[in-house]
């Protein structure tokens, strides 16, 4: 099997401190996250951006400032930026974290319902999503919340806008999309086009069962706090506390842990553009 990529959604959109105080929310709490998840086994980040008051924000100057942080820590790392729309629904403000030139950022290539909210990703908003990757040569990950997202990736594999191979992050167990079991998983895992790399993303209570799953099936791991607040025994989780755990149980389970470059190789990352968005942090 191949090395298990471990990647950490550390902040997102929803969660505060008043739910979880270990959430990181300024650049330095998630910088300081991101060298203790890499630390502890975790090499791939997918990091949102809040305002001073905690809210969402696409403020491309927060992205810039949770990069340069992280990239002073823990310079090895893979970043991953966000382009959800909790923070807002300018189709260019969405856009902009994928022209920092990260190295990779999350798609989501069809809509669906979110507590309280629409997922909106209109066909003219995905295709035009789908341009920045092509033109900026960023790798995304595209974000499957429901089974329709898959063969629209496909769709826009095929019209040449995305390229093969893919990445997909099952996000499963969100209220109002796809339930959070093993069945929908291995379901999904069988759906994507061959020679495609998947991880999953359990919401709540499904996070670490899914994660064991995963590990056992070949695939790969997403956890954090954005995705979970608590451990399996009920208790408040932090980042590095569940990457801890997913280390440990791949390790029983004899999976070994990806290195930052070993999840290049397997993600297809091209190695020149580990460095690129340095030169947009300016
Ligand atoms: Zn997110």
């Amino acid at each position: 099997m191949e090395k298990l990529i471990i990647t950490v959604a550390l902040t997102g959109n929803v969660p505060t401190k008043k739910m979880n105080p270990n959430l990181p929310v300024t650049a330095d709490e998630i910088a300081a996250d991101v060298r203790r998840c890499h630390d502890a086994g975790a090499v791939l980040f997918h990091v949102h951006a809040r305002d001073a008051g905690e809210k969402p924000t696409l403020d491309i100057n927060v992205y810039k400032k949770n990069a340069r942080r992280i990239k002073d820590l823990a310079p090895g790392v893979i970043v991953q930026l966000s382009t959800g729309a909790r923070a807002g629904k300018d189709w260019e403000e969405r856009a902009q974290p994928v022209r920092l030139l990260p190295e990779m950022g999350s798609f989501t290539t069809g809509s669906n319902n979110l507590p309280g909210i629409v997922y909106e990703n209109s066909p003219a908003f995905i295709e035009y999503l789908a341009k920045v990757y092509q033109e900026t040569g960023v790798k995304p990950e595209i974000e499957v919340f429901e089974t329709g997202m898959i063969n629209n990736a496909h769709f826009l594999e095929k019209k040449g806008f995305i390229k093969a191979p893919l990445h997909f992050d099952f996000v499963l167990g969100a209220p109002g999309s796809m339930p959070g079991t093993v069945k929908n998983l291995q379901f999904l895992s069988e759906s994507i086009p061959r020679g495609s790399t998947w991880t999953v993303a359990g919401i709540g209570k499904a996070e670490i069962p899914l994660s064991a799953a995963a590990i056992a099936m070949g695939g790969h791991v997403r956890v954090g706090l954005e995705d979970n607040l608590y451990l399996p025994d009920g208790s408040r989780a932090s980042n590095p506390l569940l990457v801890e755990k997913i280390v440990r149980l791949a390790r029983e389970i004899g999976r070994e842990i990806a290195t930052p470059d070993e999840a290049r190789s397997v993600l297809s990352l091209d190695p020149g553009h580990k460095d690129r968005i340095l030169s947009m942090l300016k």
